[in-house]
């Protein structure tokens, strides 16, 4: 059977936004997802597809349906921890992340899983039927039109993205699981809205446009056809690209628990956020999370005015408050200015460990 190759990731034009917003949740998947906003036939679900394509492989423990990590006991499913009580070696192998695309009609039993209450009760057995979340833990959960989706599900899964558990209890008994998941939503603007509380728990927020510029749009003609034409071909000339992409966000994540930050970024942070009056302190939160994703992308261990600058971009879009009948806009201009103001109002740090290297690389694809 031939394998279906998906796009390269590193192969999609432009769209650096989104790009970016993509690979720091994959590089921490604690950040809490991202929501691409935009019309059909921009390149999001390829771009989903595609990550996960590339990411590095996982260990996890062979025989369980939640894909638990056999290095991380504490966060074992309930299966594993009593076959570790019992005294049993868990087998381990590695494999790709998975991309699981969720069904716009998905129920929530079918989210989070069954419990079979029957067998419980008639052999005493705890049987667990496992759901969309059991398959997406480790893995990118791609959640397709998530505006006209049922809020309830919603909710769930952002409460799982959160989280990185699903506890399922009935009667009595529960079950839980590791659920931990780059959680990537899609919605059009023109087909509704996502309810406002729904909004802000979505960590990160990309809106993407077309692309405008002739010569951008010519390259994304020819590597589309390219493509079609010799899938495999055009695959294993971009595979070196994919393979830098993969290793370095391999890198990063072994990095990320090293980076520091000082109160001064904190400082810089809430500058930020209070100066676009933005509500609650999920923004701050997020910010200070996807910053450091970025510096230990960028080979850093402390974070930067540049990676905050990122983390906001993304962070912001989808809280700042509007007018009606008004777009709310975030340009960089408006965004370096503030971090200016910001960075000169924060106390200075007596002892400031960063260190200042040139800007972080934002990795564009060589056009060619
Ligand atoms: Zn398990």
């Amino acid at each position: 059977m031939a394998t279906i190759r998906p796009y390269p990731f590193t192969a999609i034009v432009g769209q650096d936004r989104m790009k970016r917003a993509l690979i720091l949740n994959a590089i921490s998947n604690s950040i809490g997802g991202v929501l691409i906003r935009g019309e059909r036939g921009t390149a999001k679900s390829t771009a989903a597809r595609a990550l996960a394509a590339l990411l590095p492989e996982i260990e996890v423990v062979a025989d369980c349906p939640f894909s638990c990590y056999p290095a991380a006991p504490e966060s074992l499913c309930d299966n594993c921890r009593d076959r570790l009580a019992r005294g049993e070696t868990l087998p381990t192998m590695l494999r790709r992340t998975r991309f699981v695309d969720l069904p716009v009609s998905a129920t929530e039993d079918r989210v989070v899983g069954t419990l079979d209450i029957e067998r419980a009760i008639q052999r005493g057995e705890r049987h667990f039927e496992a759901g969309v979340l059991a398959a997406a833990n480790r893995g990118l959960l791609y959640v397709d039109e998530v505006n006209l989706l049922d809020d309830h599900v919603v909710d769930l899964l952002l409460d799982s993205a959160a989280m990185g558990v699903n506890v399922v209890e009935r009667e009595g008994i529960s079950f839980s699981h590791p659920a931990r998941f780059i959680l990537v939503g899609t919605m059009n603007p023109e087909e509704g809205d996502l309810r406002p509380q729904l909004l802000d728990r979505f960590a990160l927020c990309v809106d993407m446009h077309g692309i405008a510029d002739p010569r951008q749009r010519v390259a994304i003609v020819e590597r589309r056809v390219a493509f079609e034409q010799d899938p495999d071909g055009f695959y294993d000339e971009w595979l070196p690209r994919e393979e830098q992409l993969s290793d370095e966000i391999a890198e990063a994540r072994a990095r990320l628990s090293q980076v520091s930050h000082t109160q001064r970024d904190l400082f810089t942070i809430a500058q930020l956020t209070t100066s676009f009056k933005v509500d609650g302190h999920r923004a701050d939160i997020v910010i200070l999370k996807t910053a450091r994703a970025h510096a230990a992308w960028a080979g850093r261990l402390a974070i930067g005015e540049q990676d905050i600058i990122l983390a906001a971009e993304l962070a912001l879009p989808h809280r700042l408050k509007r007018q009606p009948f008004e777009e709310a806009v975030m340009d960089m201009g408006q965004l370096e200015e503030r971090m200016r103001k910001a960075r000169a109002e924060a106390p200075p740090e007596s002892s400031p460990p960063e260190n200042s290297e040139a800007s972080p690389s934002v990795k564009k694809p060589v056009s060619r």
